[in-house]
């Protein structure tokens, strides 16, 4: 089957096109035949070689959409596999099984003409969207989702801030937050971009390039704050951002694409009882939850470009240059 693989970690010339045998799948597996798979930084990280106790040659891949092969049902992959018996899987919450393996991160996905998974982790997909729509859901939907309905519980009314909200998974957070009924503030780097994230529901925007968007936090908010910050960058970013939380707010990390570190003044964070959070994807059941918001169309994927397997580098070189509103999916 042709399929991408990433023998060693490297730049965009790591990753190569070859026809390889298909071992098929496992017991108490189906096999998928993958029409979509979406990129994610995750990707970027894992070529890089940010993780270098991953097993290589690995077919990266995370956001998988196809159809069953055995039924033909139409499919998106749930890409966390768990044990099913830690003390977090039988609380559902598997995305902290304490042997948790990502989709195209611990074993092989979706950068091939099949992938085989867990028969429970194929979940049935409407007509809604097509399967280039739909493998840009999984990470980017389910991390947003469990982020702020799971982790930082946003209610109807609150005010929250988005950063970097034309990458996927900040147009995840803007349209989730916007459904629900909280007023959103999205940052991007260019004025289209910000007209893209208010037609998407964002009520707030402002343009980090031009503005301090601290400063046009307090002005927005009338000096209050937010009361949610959702933060993927980390570094100067997450500290700017703990400063944009009203009494009581409350900050969801989920990435660290700036730096993985920041410095906390602990003062304001014990005397205005702010708290800070991490979220990572999300449990199964989350994942239903958003998949049936997306089936009605209350909630949309948003793709950028798309890119046949053999360019899947090419695909990597322009989610890396930061120039996509949404989703780069890579086609099949
Ligand atoms: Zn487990």
């Amino acid at each position: 089957m042709r399929t991408i693989t990433l023998g060693r970690f490297g730049d965009f010339d790591a990753l190569s096109f070859a026809d390889r045998p298909d071992p098929g799948p496992a017991q108490g597996e189906v096999a998928v035949a993958v029409k979509a798979c979406a990129l994610n930084h995750l990707d970027l990280r894992v070529r890089r070689g940010e993780f270098p106790w991953l097993a290589l040659p690995l077919v990266p891949g995370t956001d998988v959409a196809g159809v069953v092969e055995e039924t033909g049902e139409k499919v998106v992959i749930y890409p966390v596999l768990s044990c099913g018996a830690c003390r977090h899987c039988a609380e559902g919450r598997e995305n902290l099984c304490r042997e948790v393996r990502i989709l195209g991160v611990h074993r092989d996905g979706g950068l091939s003409e099949r992938v085989s998974i867990p028969r429970r982790n194929a979940i049935p997909v409407p007509d809604t969207f097509d399967l280039t729509e739909w493998s840009s859901v999984p990470v980017t939907f389910l991390t947003a989702w469990h982020a702020l309905v799971g982790r930082a519980n946003l209610r109807v009314g609150e005010k929250i801030l988005v950063h970097s909200a034309s990458s996927g998974l900040g147009v995840a957070a803007v349209e989730i937050a916007s459904a629900g009924g909280a007023t959103v503030i999205a940052t991007a780097s260019s004025d289209e971009k910000l007209a893209r994230l208010s037609e998407l529901g964002a009520h707030h925007t402002i343009n980090y390039r031009q503005t301090d968007f601290a400063e046009a936090v307090r002005e927005i908010t009338k000096g209050e704050g937010v009361d949610v910050v959702i933060d993927h960058l980390g570094g100067a970013t997450l500290t700017e951002s703990i400063s944009c939380l009203t009494r009581g707010g409350r900050l969801v990390c989920c990435g660290e694409t700036e730096s993985p570190s920041a410095t906390i003044a602990l003062r304001p964070l014990f005397n205005r009882e702010r708290t800070i959070m991490g979220a990572t994807l999300g449990t199964r059941k989350e994942f239903l939850d958003v998949l049936a918001l997306l089936g009605q169309k209350t909630l949309k994927p948003v793709v950028d470009a798309t890119f046949p397997l053999e360019r899947a580098a090419d695909a990597h070189r322009y989610l890396e240059g930061r120039h996509a509103f949404g989703k780069v999916v890579v086609t099949l």
